[in-house]
């Protein structure tokens, strides 16, 4: 483990329809929300730039997201994976690197044997959180946690990160209104 000075702060973002556009680009599949073909990823407005100041800013990036379908059988790992490898591409090619993605494929009512259980990484446990806190040395008490459901900021608080650090994105907040938020308030400590 590193020494506490060596922590880092972090902003963990839920993935789906916080990062990328998961309900439009799916709608009418009778799986909305459901996104298993890379090929529809698409960052949502603002996203990469916003990103890229908060690395600026010192503020690692993890992402955090509950991924039932794979329990459900909508899609497969793989195309979990894959998906997110796309999304790390588009990242990458406007100079943004993540530092990690935390995906959850277990749901209690799944029909794939090997992922249907409750799981501490579902959120709105705070499982993914503490892992990454564990695994890449952050300090919980400097991060910050955006999510467009309650479930992301109740995952964020039961993982110790403070009430007013967890955004909830709701029109017409959108994700670099929240990253705004951030750097201001950075600003004024
Ligand atoms: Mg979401």
């Amino acid at each position: 483990m590193p020494d506490r000075t060596s922590l880092q702060p972090a902003v963990f973002l839920d993935r789906d329809d916080t990062l990328i556009d998961t309900t439009a680009v799916t709608r009418g599949s009778g799986h909305e929300g459901d996104l298993g073909d890379p090929e529809l990823v698409r960052l949502l407005p603002g996203v990469a730039e916003s990103l890229a100041r908060l690395a600026d800013a010192g503020y690692r990036l993890v992402v955090f997201s509950s991924q039932g379908g794979v329990a459900r059988g909508r899609y497969p790992l793989a195309a979990l994976e894959a998906v997110n490898d796309r999304l790390r591409v588009l990242l990458h090619a406007a100079g943004v690197r993540l530092d990690a993605v935390y995906a959850c494929p277990f749901h209690p009512g799944g029909s794939v044997p090997r992922f249907t259980a409750e799981h501490p990484w579902r959120k709105p446990a705070p499982g993914m959180i503490l892992a990454a806190a564990a695994e890449l040395g952050l300090d919980l008490s400097r991060s910050w946690a955006i999510g467009d459901k309650p479930r992301d900021i109740e995952s964020a608080i039961a993982a110790g990160i403070a009430h007013e650090r967890a955004i909830l994105l709701e029109k017409p907040v959108d994700l670099p209104d929240a990253v705004a938020r951030i750097l201001a308030a950075r600003l004024e400590t």
